[in-house]
């Protein structure tokens, strides 16, 4: 992939825990940016294999199905393509070795935004943050800085030719601290189509939708969605 950050189209990186948390997140941002040009692309760290409390299930399909959804709800949205790490659903925990997959992909794609989890909230919207979540949060912002554009940090990924790379943002959802609103009022709808892609995991759709978009409005009646924003000096 060329290095075209100069010239070429503005390239993010949104890293999800699961199959449906960068619909969630940031599908609005996603869908509105990529009209303007931006090529967004998607990393999902775990398998998705917990998505479920039915006592028939076959893990092996529900990690297919889920893999199926996702790439469904980035085609909708038109994310250029879907990364999986393949880690276990709700095992994930902070790793030397976590870093430096999601390394691999800054490198390899070398966005100039990367989108993620807030790490820091283990409360979130009244509702207890997943430790899944805070574990890739923590370990996206350490990729982010300093590993990825660190040359020795790993050089078993620079020898296979993933040189160095330095992101500009940074834009975490779900945060307690968001500084940063995108309008997504007019890919509203095609946000939640996205998401309701994600047929295996949504079972009171009309419930849900409501309460995304009563998350999701202003004062002003127009919807957001909302970040902490950090802009990487240098
Ligand atoms: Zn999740």
């Amino acid at each position: 992939m060329a290095d075209a950050e100069e010239t070429g189209p503005k390239r993010a990186l949104v890293v999800a825990a699961h199959p449906d948390d960068a619909e969630f997140g940031c599908a609005g941002t996603a869908a509105l940016w990529g009209r303007n040009g931006w090529e967004f692309y998607y990393l999902v760290c775990t398998d998705g294999s917990k998505g479920s409390n039915d006592p028939e299930l076959v893990i092996e399909r529900l990690i297919a199905t889920r893999r199926r959804e996702q790439r469904e709800a980035a085609r909708l949205l038109g994310v250029r393509e879907v990364f999986f790490l393949d880690y276990v659903d709700g095992e994930l925990a902070y790793s030397r070795q976590l870093v430096r997959d999601i390394v691999r992909y800054i490198r390899l794609v070398r966005p100039h935004a990367v989108f993620t989890h807030e790490p820091s909230q283990i409360i979130a919207n009244r509702a207890i943050n997943h430790p899944d979540h805070r574990a890739v949060g923590e370990a996206t912002l350490d990729a982010v800085y300093p590993m990825a554009r660190t040359r020795p940090a790993f050089p078993d990924l620079t020898a296979e030719g993933l040189e160095p790379h330095r992101v500009g943002e940074v834009y975490l959802w779900n945060s307690g601290e968001p500084n940063f609103a995108v309008d997504i009022t007019d890919v509203l709808e095609l946000k939640m189509q996205a998401l309701l892609c994600h047929r295996s995991q949504i079972h009171e759709a009309e419930r849900l939708m409501e309460t995304l978009r009563e998350r999701l409005r202003g004062e002003d009646g127009r919807y957001h969605e909302r970040f902490r924003h950090i802009q990487l000096a240098f």
